[in-house]
């Protein structure tokens, strides 16, 4: 069997690891540079450290997240069964005690006797063993980086996340909306929701007295360098924001109005909207509050909530063929949220995809693609969509083909979708086991 080396002992290289030997046979050298060498988020030299919040989100199947974590437990998976374990209480998000996490993590694997655990940086590409898999993580940097970096171009390489809120397209009140593109009012670009100067002033007010993330040193940087958060540049002054994202010019003749805030859409079907400048550093709750009280958006449902931290990700859909493959270097795969992905789930899910296809490959057999009805197979057809301004994507009902036929309740909708996803499951896994029977004999 072959030695496949694992760039990386976060989230997604230590699915990979697990995926690799326990399913396949192989024998796995999972490489992670800390403690010796540190990054700008991480505080210990644990393996699959979360570098933040203890949540690995909501359980319930009524989620984009809970229906994710289902398929990740059907396929085995080391992450999301390892949180289960360690549970602490939370209603129905998985949240764990941190430290217990990532010590189930690394004794699950060290009961494997094809894995070993090297603790030293990877410099250089030459020093890789082929195949393997890149699980570095989005504070990657440092010499390997330099040279990853030069090998597929500076600019299919993003380094910032500023990434604005995205709401669903049913969420939004569209009476109180108009389409309209900037001086041609006739456009149908962007869907605007206008503020007259009491609405503006109530809005502006609850924005600039919201309760924000603390900053670490390396993200203060980055906020000063490029785009400033919404919030930001509304505590510079009381007509800054009108003067800025949310000028009405262009857009409207009518003098009531003060603002405008454009909505662009995120999909070729219509069916998500992100509000253009809202890049921001405000809490998810109070992301919730300040921006429902934008008129039209009293009910908006979120798919995917604004932030702005360090994260380097790759344009997979220009580097990587459907295997996640490196198209200009082959046998290295990537995994993690170096893909694209967002969330500590999502980074799992492309390890654990990741490890079936590089087993395939040596077995010498094509897996088949999981269903896109599937979360896992909906974040695996982002990953290979080219589009205009790739960003990180997290499970969202958004990637979905949308269901046959119209549900009006939402629950129910989110029931069906579910359901759709579980109906899909079994085939896949069918040939999954065929295909990994077939490497074991
Ligand atoms: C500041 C920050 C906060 C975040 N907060 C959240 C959150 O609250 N919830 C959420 O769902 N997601 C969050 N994310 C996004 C994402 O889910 C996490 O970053 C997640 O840890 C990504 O998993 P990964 O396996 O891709 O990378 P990581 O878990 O970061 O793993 C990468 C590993 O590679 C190692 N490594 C890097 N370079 C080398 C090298 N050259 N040689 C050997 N080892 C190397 C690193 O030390 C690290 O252990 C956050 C991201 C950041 C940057």
């Amino acid at each position: 069997m072959a030695i496949i080396d694992i760039i990386g002992g976060g989230l997604a290289g230590c699915e990979a690891a697990w995926q690799l030997c326990r399913r396949t046979g192989h024998c796995v050298r999972l490489r992670e540079m800390r403690p010796l060498r540190k990054t700008p988020a991480h505080k210990t030299g644990n393996l699959a450290e979360l570098v933040c919040s203890n949540s690995l989100h909501s359980e319930n199947i009524t989620t984009a997240s809970g229906i994710l974590k289902r398929e990740l437990l059907e396929l085995d998976s080391l992450i999301i069964s390892s949180a289960m374990s360690c549970r602490v209480r939370a209603g129905s998000s998985l949240s764990v005690d941190r430290a217990l996490f990532s010590e189930t993590v690394e004794s699950r694997l060290k009961t494997i006797p094809r894995i070993e655990i090297l603790r030293s940086p990877v410099d250089s590409i030459s020093d890789i063993s082929f195949p393997a898999i890149l699980a570095t993580g989005p504070l990657f940097e440092g010499p390997l980086f330099q040279e990853i970096m030069s090998k597929v171009g500076e600019e299919k390489l993003y380094f910032y996340d500023a990434v604005s809120p995205t709401v669903s397209a049913e969420s939004i009140d569209m009476d109180k909306a108009f389409w309209g593109n900037r001086y041609d009012e006739s456009g149908q670009d962007y869907l605007n929701l206008p503020l007259t100067a009491e609405q503006y002033q109530f809005f502006r007010e609850a924005l600039v007295k919201a309760e924000t993330w603390p900053l670490k040193d390396f993200e203060r940087s980055i906020f000063f360098e490029s785009c400033l958060p919404v919030e930001e540049i509304a505590r510079r002054g009381e007509e800054t924001l009108c003067f800025g994202p949310l000028r009405p010019v262009g857009l409207t003749r009518d003098r009531r109005i003060k603002a405008v805030i454009q909505l662009r859409l995120e999909d070729g079907l219509a069916s998500a909207f992100n509000l253009v400048g809202f890049q921001t550093n405000l809490l998810i709750n109070e992301q919730k509050r300040v921006f429902r009280m934008i008129p039209g958006l009293e009910k908006a449902e979120f798919l995917r909530f604004g932030k702005m931290h360090r994260n380097t990700y790759l344009n997979s859909p220009l580097l990587l063929n459907r295997f996640l493959e490196f198209k200009d270097i082959p046998g290295l795969f990537l995994a993690g949220q170096l893909t694209g992905v967002e969330g500590y789930c999502e980074s799992a899910a492309t390890g654990l995809c990741s490890a079936l296809f590089l087993a395939s490959r040596l077995a010498g057999c094509e897996l088949p693609m999981l269903p896109d009805e599937t979360m896992l197979g909906s974040l695996l057809r982002f990953l290979r969509t080219p589009q205009k301004r790739f960003m990180p994507m997290n499970s969202s009902f958004g990637l979905l083909p949308p269901l046959p036929g119209r549900i009006r309740d939402k629950k129910q909708r989110k029931l069906a979708f579910a359901e759709r996803s579980e109906n899909c499951m079994p085939e896949f896994i069918r040939s999954l086991n065929q295909m990994l029977r077939q490497i074991r004999d």
